[in-house]
C-alpha cells in the first residue's frame, strides 16, 4: 500500500496543489503592520473569527516588541476565555525506526549506520504499553518510520494490539499515528482499525528547501506528502493532524503554509485539521542541515500565539522536544496538548534501568524534556491547569470537537472541563502518589466551587464519588 505515488489520481479539485510559494510570500512582504491593524486583527481573533492569509501576514511581521506582547497577550486570553485551563497529556510510542528515507534531519534516515535498526515485537510491544498504562496514560500516538515492513495492514495490526493491553485499571482508549503517507486503500485500513488522528508533518511548506532536505526515497515527492491528508479524508479519516518542522525554512513562511494548509481543508472537507504540531529541530545522530533558520526561542514563543490567533479552534501539540523552561512558559500562549513521561528509545518505556539516561544512537532525536508524566501532572496542577486523559468526543462520535468547544455555547462547561475532572479523578486513585493525590483533589474541589449549583453539578459530584468507589471510564 505505501510506496504508489504514481498510483496518486488527480480525480478532481480535491487534488489539486494548493500551495503556492510566491503567493505566501507576497502576503508577507505586503503586511503592513501599524498598531491600529494589528489590534484590528487581535481583536477579530478574540472575537471569534479564524483570519486571513493576509491577516496573519501581518501579525508575523510584527516586529514591534510592544506589539509582539500585544499579540502574546492576545493568544493567552483567547486561551483562557475561550478553551479555560485544560491541557490533554499523550504520551509518544515509537513501534519501529526502519527507514528507507534519507531526511536530513532526522537520526533515522536510511544513510545513517550508526543507529541501531528496531521493530518492535508483539511480545516488546504489549510491554510497553503495559509500563505506558501503568504510568497512568490514556492516549497514545505511535510513530512508525517509513519502510515497506510499516505498511498499512502492519499498522492496523499494531493499533489493535494496543487498544487489546490492560495492566491493572489501565487500557489506552485514544490511538493516535505518525507515519507515512499512504495511498487511499492503506488509509482505509488504518481507518477500519479505529484510530484517533492520522498526523503527517509537511515538514517544510516551500517547495525548493524540502528538495533540499530530502535527499532519497519515497518523501522526496513533495506532493505525494502534501496530498497525503486529502488521499486520508477520501478514506474517510477527517481526523487528521497537520506540521511543520521549524528551522528548516524561515518561519513566518511555514505559519503561512499551515494557516494555508488548513484553509484548503476547511474549503475541501468543511473541516480544517484537528490538531497542528510545530516541532522545533533538535539534536539528532548526523543531523546535516543549514542551520541559518534556526528558531530562538522569542520567535518560536511569537509563532505559537501567533497560530493561536489565526486558527483559534485547532488544536496546538507542543512536546518534549522542548526543554521544561520553554514548554512552561509557552503553554499559556494556546498549547492544548502536550506529551508527558516521554521516552522515545526504541523500547524505552519497559526499561528499568538508565530511565534518564538519553541514548542518541537509539533515538530519532533528543528530548528536552525527561519530566515523569507525574511530575508533568503536579507541575500543571500547581500551577492550576487541569491535566486531561479525555476521550469523550471521539468515542462518542463528536468530530471538530475544537471547533464545538469553540463554537457551542457552553460545551466546555458541560463535556470538556467535567470530563477533564473525572480523568484526573481517575489518575488520582489508581497513580498518583499521596502528595499528588491531595494537589489534585484540592483543584477538584477549588472548580467544583466555581461551577453552578444545578443538577448538571449534582450529577458531576455524583460521577466523581463512583470513580472514588472504583468505577472507571465516566464521561459525559
Ligand atoms: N517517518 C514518518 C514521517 O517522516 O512522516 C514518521 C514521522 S517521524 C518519526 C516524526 C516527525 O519527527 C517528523 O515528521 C519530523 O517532523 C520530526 N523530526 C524528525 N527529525 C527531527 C529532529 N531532528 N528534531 C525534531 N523533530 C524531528
Ligand atoms: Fe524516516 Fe520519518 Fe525520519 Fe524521514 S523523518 S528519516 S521518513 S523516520
Amino acid at each position: 500500500m505505501l510506496f504508489k505515488p504514481e498510483k496518486l489520481k488527480i480525480k478532481d479539485q480535491r487534488m489539486k496543489p494548493f500551495m503556492d510559494s510566491e503567493e505566501i510570500w507576497s502576503f508577507i512582504h505586503n503586511a503592513r503592520p501599524t498598531k491600529e491593524r494589528v489590534r484590528e486583527i487581535i481583536a477579530k481573533s478574540l472575537d471569534k473569527q479564524r483570519l486571513k492569509l493576509e491577516e496573519t501576514a501581518i501579525l508575523v511581521q510584527a516586529d514591534d516588541p510592544e506589539l509582539v506582547e500585544e499579540i502574546k497577550q492576545g493568544a493567552k486570553i483567547l486561551k483562557e476565555k475561550v478553551y479555560g485551563q485544560r491541557i490533554v497529556l499523550f504520551a509518544p510510542l515509537y513501534i519501529g525506526n526502519m527507514c528507507i528515507n534519507t531526511c536530513a534531519y532526522c537520526g533515522f534516515k536510511s544513510t545513517n549506520k550508526a543507529i541501531s535498526r528496531i521493530t518492535l515485537s508483539k511480545e516488546e510491544l504489549v510491554a510497553q504499553v503495559k509500563a505506558l498504562e501503568d504510568a497512568g496514560q490514556k492516549r497514545l500516538i505511535l510513530v512508525y518510520g517509513e519502510h515497506p515492513k510499516y505498511n498499512a495492514e502492519f499498522i492496523a495490526e499494531t493499533v489493535g494490539i494496543v487498544y487489546s493491553v490492560r495492566s491493572g485499571p489501565g487500557e489506552i482508549r485514544r490511538v493516535n499515528i505518525n507515519a507515512a503517507p499512504m495511498d487511499i486503500d492503506g488509509f482505509r485500513i488504518i481507518k477500519d482499525s479505529k484510530i484517533g488522528t492520522y498526523q503527517i508533518f509537511q515538514e517544510t511548506y516551500h517547495e525548493e528547501t524540502y528538495a533540499k532536505v530530502h535527499l532519497g526515497g519515497i518523501k522526496r515527492n513533495f506532493e505525494w506528502r502534501l496530498t497525503s491528508l486529502d488521499r486520508a479524508q477520501e478514506a474517510g479519516i477527517d481526523d487528521v493532524g497537520i506540521g511543520a518542522l521549524f528551522g528548516l525554512y524561515d518561519w513566518r513562511f511555514e505559519v503561512l503554509g499551515l494557516v494555508r494548509h488548513t484553509n484548503h481543508f476547511e474549503a475541501v472537507y468543511n473541516v480544517g485539521p484537528h490538531t497542528i504540531s510545530f516541532p522545533r529541530i533538535q539534536y539528532a545522530s548526523q543531523l546535516n542541515i543549514d542551520k541559518s533558520h534556526i528558531v530562538s526561542d522569542a520567535e518560536f514563543t511569537r509563532l505559537v500565539a501567533i497560530l493561536r490567533l489565526a486558527v483559534p479552534y485547532t488544536g496546538l501539540i507542543l512536546t518534549a522536544r522542548e526543554p521544561s523552561a520553554v514548554r512552561d512558559e509557552i503553554l499559556q500562549f494556546g498549547v492544548s496538548q502536550i506529551d508527558g513521561g516521554t521516552n522515545i528509545e526504541m523500547g524505552g518505556y519497559a526499561k528499568k534501568e538508565n530511565a534518564e539516561a538519553q541514548n542518541i544512537d537509539l533515538e530519532q532525536f533528543q528530548i528536552n524534556d525527561n519530566r515523569s508524566l507525574n511530575q508533568i501532572m503536579e507541575e500543571l496542577i500547581q500551577h492550576e491547569y487541569i491535566p486531561s486523559f479525555c476521550t469523550s468526543c471521539y468515542r462518542r462520535g463528536r468530530t471538530g470537537e475544537h471547533f464545538m468547544e469553540f463554537s457551542v455555547p457552553g460545551f466546555i462547561k458541560r463535556f470538556c472541563q467535567p470530563n477533564a475532572l473525572l480523568t484526573l479523578a481517575e489518575y488520582l486513585e489508581d497513580y498518583a502518589p499521596e502528595g499528588t493525590r491531595e494537589m489534585g483533589y484540592r483543584l477538584i474541589e477549588k472548580k467544583l466551587g466555581e461551577m453552578d449549583q444545578d443538577d448538571f453539578k449534582q450529577n458531576l459530584v455524583e460521577k466523581l464519588e463512583q470513580v472514588k468507589e472504583g468505577k472507571r471510564d465516566l464521561y459525559f
